[in-house]
């Protein structure tokens, strides 16, 4: 049996909840793989705040990097709002996507059939609806300097700075026609060239990779035509590709199309070990009522099969039986749409995808 080291950061609220489900879920998928997993876990974001101060140091990044992949929860709450910018918890998700060179984030959106109505948009719309988001995650304004909040007179002014080079918008470019490869084969590049010096050396700069793949289409859009086209017809999209701050809220606005944050995975890869983490925060909200949906989590788990495994059944696997579950009728209280629904908590969800992955092994030895 091979054995795989992950690393586990579940971080704040609901993170370690629906991290404990993925896990499960990873071992008993692994099981049918021959590969069992070494677990290193450590407090992270909020969590580290309160044992050691900082919300991520050396021992967590130098494990990571040693790790077949990093798997996280969500990070975050009302109790660290006021902390010092750099002792956020934030600075956590930045600080680690940062150690492991983390530039490219993939998060897919799946509209499963069974989940159609729990959308606020018509069926028609967003039924057969699937797109991959491909967000730059370490360049842009989230990282340019200078970045400050300074008084000025008698009032406070306060810098943020976009900033790009070709060879970061290189890289993510050629992620995403790689992505487009293995799907329907088109890329919408998202920009704001009309007013962005960054986003005039985006397009320029995907424009040119894009030779490079004749076999892929291309086009361009405008962030703000881009949030509008993802409400009003979605299935026009395979892959979208834009930079950071673009791509974070995009990717949420997407989230929605499923109904749920709660159903939206994402995989943080760079060129060393990968991240996967469920696109939601850590709902302090509900945390601790056993009631989140750990359905994002588990499909993280999926993607880390796909892309820091090389194991692609195992991820259609899991994919598979989230389909059936939901198919099932079973729901969590964020995606219920109706009373015939079955509701379940968070540790069931973890027990009917475990058993229903095991339950496949049972009929596939026999
Ligand atoms: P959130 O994603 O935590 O919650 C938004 C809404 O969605 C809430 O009503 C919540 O209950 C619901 N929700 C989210 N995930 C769910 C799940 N798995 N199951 C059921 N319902 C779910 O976003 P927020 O409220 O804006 O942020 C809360 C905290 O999380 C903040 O501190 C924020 O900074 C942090 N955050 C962290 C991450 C991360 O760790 N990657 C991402 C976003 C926000």
């Amino acid at each position: 049996m091979q054995k795989k080291k992950i690393t586990v950061l579940p971080g704040d609220g609901i993170g370690p909840e629906v991290t404990r489900e993925a896990i499960r879920v990873l071992e008993a998928t692994g099981k049918k793989y021959d590969l069992s997993f070494e677990f290193q876990e450590f407090a992270f974001g909020g969590a580290a705040i309160d044992e050691y101060g900082a919300p991520i140091n050396d021992d967590l990044i130098e494990a990571s990097k040693a790790s077949d992949a990093v798997l996280l929860g969500a990070v975050g709450g009302p109790k660290w709002d006021n902390q010092p910018k750099d002792k956020r918890p934030e600075a956590g998700l930045l600080g680690i996507r940062n150690a492991l060179g983390l530039y490219t984030n993939l998060r897919p959106v799946t509209v499963y059939d069974a989940l159609v109505d729990a959308s606020t948009l018509k069926r028609d719309v967003i039924e057969g609806v699937n797109l991959l988001v491909v967000r730059e995650l370490t360049g842009g304004i989230y990282f340019g300097k200078p970045r400050l909040i300074e008084q000025v007179g008698n009032e406070e002014h306060a810098v943020d700075t976009m900033e790009y080079r070709t060879s970061e918008i290189e890289r993510i470019a050629v992620a995403a026609f790689e992505a487009a490869r293995i799907r329907n084969r088109r890329v919408c590049s998202v920009d704001k060239s009309n007013i962005l010096d960054t986003s005039r050396l985006w397009r320029k700069t995907v424009t040119k990779v894009a030779e490079r793949y004749p076999d892929v289409e291309l086009d361009h859009l405008l962030v703000d035509n881009c949030a509008m086209q993802l409400v009003r017809n979605p299935k026009q999209f395979d892959v979208i590709v834009t930079e950071n701050m673009f791509g974070d809220i995009l990717s949420d606005e997407a989230a929605m199309l499923t109904g749920s944050i709660g159903m939206l995975p994402s995989a943080s890869l760079g060129d060393g070990t990968g991240l996967y983490e469920p696109v939601h925060g850590s709902a302090p909200d509900i945390a601790g009522t056993g009631k989140a949906n750990p359905l994002a989590a588990i499909a993280s788990v999926a993607l880390l099969f796909r892309y820091s495994l090389n194991l692609n059944d195992a991820a259609q696997e899991i994919e598979e039986a989230i389909q059936t579950f939901l198919g099932q009728g079973y729901r969590t209280a964020d995606i219920a749409s109706d009373n015939k629904t079955k509701i379940l908590g968070t540790s069931e969800v973890g027990d009917m995808i475990t058993k229903l992955i095991s339950e496949k092994q049972t009929n596939f030895q026999e």
